[in-house]
């Protein structure tokens, strides 16, 4: 539900965020818990549950996001890397229900199991 989702909430500035990049339709913050030297998490503004969400119209959105992981990775100083990844429904280990992409960069451990 939009109106009680923790990101739909730091989209529209209602729980605290540090804001790393921001540009049309979306967001990047860094993750409360970090599991590496850079945790960042790119959250479209639009309450998208998860990857299976979006539609051949998004094409546009989903080419953003990836964007905004590499120029956010590239902007904190991992120029060699960095990884990516989606967790996808609760099977995928997914705990908050509105799509983000993870920009991990640095040390870091390895993926949850
Ligand atoms: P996932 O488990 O893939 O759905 O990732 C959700 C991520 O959101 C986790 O890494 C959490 O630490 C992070 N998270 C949860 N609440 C917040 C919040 N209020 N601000 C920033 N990150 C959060
Ligand atoms: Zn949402």
């Amino acid at each position: 539900m939009p109106e009680a989702c923790i990101f739909c909430r730091i989209v529209r500035g209602e729980l605290p965020a540090e804001v790393v990049h921001r540009e049309a339709g979306l967001v990047a913050i860094r993750d409360i818990q970090p599991v590496a030297a850079t945790h960042v998490l790119v959250i479209p503004e639009r309450h998208v549950a998860d990857l299976r969400g979006l539609g051949p119209e998004d094409a546009d959105l989903w080419w953003r996001l990836t964007r905004a992981a590499n120029q956010v990775a590239e902007q904190l100083g991992h120029t060699t890397g960095y990884r990516f990844y989606v967790s996808v429904g609760p099977g995928g280990g997914q705990t908050v229900f509105h799509l983000h992409i993870h920009v991990l960069g640095g040390p870091m451990a390895r993926l949850p199991v």
